[in-house]
């Protein structure tokens, strides 16, 4: 996952410091980072080569950077042999002290030679970016926190709590099965934490190379699927009656099409709408303060919610995806069957929204049966030490940039330890053009700029989360 919840109509900012570079590590770090990326995305780790090659090339350079073997640990489920997950313990003075857990995937999604301009297996450096499957999501947070482990332990740095790295195999595909939440069922002393900081989201919104705002994920939608089904007696197709299983579910999608779910706000979307109201103006800024209240008004949600991804932050919303029905050409229909796809705000139940779609198919005769439980993602708070900590680090670098707190419309494996009860923080370092995001697209790149101040941030950003 990476995507940043864009939500802002502004043009630009307009201010000195929406321009201003931050600061970079130490040329040698630099080097090394670079180094690591190169290495990293030149290591094919999508779903089908799997993260081995790629989690054993890391494990190497922490070795003789100094970790202990038994604090590199390599594994993977017993199925999934090419699928290592790597995670690294670098320890506290005394043992003990519940952990702080950074999250980063080294899987990446596909990509074809013949539909991009260079080799996305290959980095390819041009005009300041770096190109390749994975610069941006997420193989330039991996680099980073690899990078990162490598300088605290040259340095000597010893952290006050212990601080765990994992390093995770597909979280693009098959993320049930393995990564975090493998780790989490089959291994949790490993990675067990009290708080835990993912780096597959967050981060910082750029256009027209000025900054506007940095993002700080709490929370994310929640993935739902229900199968909806209508059947018929069928019959030859030369006799159609009134009773037929085609007709009766798509009268019921076009009436579930008309239907909005009821508005419903998140302690993160409030903070959210109320922070981006200070960075628009007029209309787009009484209307983010309106619906930021407690109780949100109706009508600045109803002009919201004409924006898709606006609407995406103020309610639930179910859509059907896929359909099929019938058995043959000159045969009336004894079967239909629809696939509705929800993303569930987080304060949503399972069973308020079963009983929302009943009401708006409005048909006794269709069934509604949900595909299979969700991993449900509770919002992680937003606690005034967390927002201290992130500010602090986020200011060092960029200062004065607007930190917004935000739930993401999509999922990446936070939700994994959120379920599992470790409250979890989106905060990654990298800067993006908002209208030039190329995750899991074509020509993937990231700002050779970017990259290493993203280096220099992790290694902040780590330094704060060990010290408690
Ligand atoms: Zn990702």
């Amino acid at each position: 996952m990476k995507t940043l919840t864009v939500l802002l109509t502004l043009a630009c900012v307009s201010a000195a410091w929406a321009d201003a570079p931050g600061p970079v590590p130490p040329p040698a770090d630099r080097e090394l980072a670079r180094h690591i990326l190169r290495e990293l995305i030149d290591i094919n780790t999508t779903h089908d080569h799997g993260t081995t090659a790629a989690a054993e090339v890391m494990k190497k350079q922490l070795l003789s950077a100094g970790f202990a073997p038994e604090d590199v640990v390599l594994i993977a489920p017993a199925d999934k042999p090419t699928k290592d997950n790597l995670v690294v313990r670098y320890r506290a003075r005394k043992p003990g002290t519940k952990a702080v857990l950074f999250l980063g995937h080294v899987d990446v999604v596909e990509a074809k030679r013949e539909d991009w301009s260079t080799d996305p297996f290959q980095l390819t450096e041009k005009d300041g970016w770096y190109y390749g499957r994975g610069t941006e999501d997420m193989k330039d947070g991996v680099a980073a926190l690899l990078e990162t482990l490598i300088r605290l332990k040259r340095e000597h740095y010893v952290p006050a709590r212990d601080v765990i790295v994992a390093l995770t195999a597909d979280e693009e595909a098959g993320g049930d099965a393995n990564g975090p939440a493998f780790l989490l069922k089959e291994h949790r002393d490993l990675i067990d934490a009290t708080v835990a900081v993912n780096l597959d989201g967050g981060g910082g919104s750029l256009k027209n190379g000025e900054r506007l705002f940095y993002e700080i994920g709490t929370s994310e939608k929640v993935y739902a699927t229900f199968t909806l089904e209508t059947t018929s007696p069928g019959g030859h197709g030369s006799l159609p009656g009134p009773d037929n299983a085609i007709y009766r579910l798509t009268d019921g999608l076009s009436r579930l099409d008309k239907y909005k779910f009821p508005v419903m706000t998140t302690a993160t979307t409030r903070a959210s709408f109320e922070k981006f109201a200070g960075l628009e103006t007029g209309a787009a800024h009484d209307d983010r303060l309106a619906v930021a209240r407690d109780t949100p008004d109706p009508d600045a949600a109803e002009r919201l919610s004409q924006n898709v991804k606006l609407n995406a932050q103020l309610r639930t919303t179910c859509v059907a995806t896929l359909i099929s029905g019938g058995h043959a050409e000159n045969a009336l229909p004894q079967r239909a069957k629809a696939t509705i796809q929800c993303r569930m705000m987080p304060n949503d139940t399972i069973e308020n929204v079963q009983t929302l779609l009943t009401n708006a198919l409005a048909d006794p005769k269709i069934s509604i049966k949900l595909d299979a439980p969700p991993i449900l993602s509770p919002e992680s708070p937003l606690t005034k030490e967390i927002m201290d900590k992130a500010t602090k680090v986020v200011h060092s670098m960029w200062p004065k940039v607007p930190i917004i707190p935000t739930m993401a419309s999509g999922f990446s494996d936070g939700r994994q330890t959120r379920t599992a009860g470790i409250p979890t923080y989106d905060l990654g370092g990298l800067w993006m053009d908002v209208d030039d995001n190329r995750a899991h697209g074509r020509d993937e790149r990231i700002g050779v700029r970017e990259f290493d101040e993203s280096v220099e941030y992790t290694y902040r950003l780590m330094k704060a989360f060990g010290a408690k």
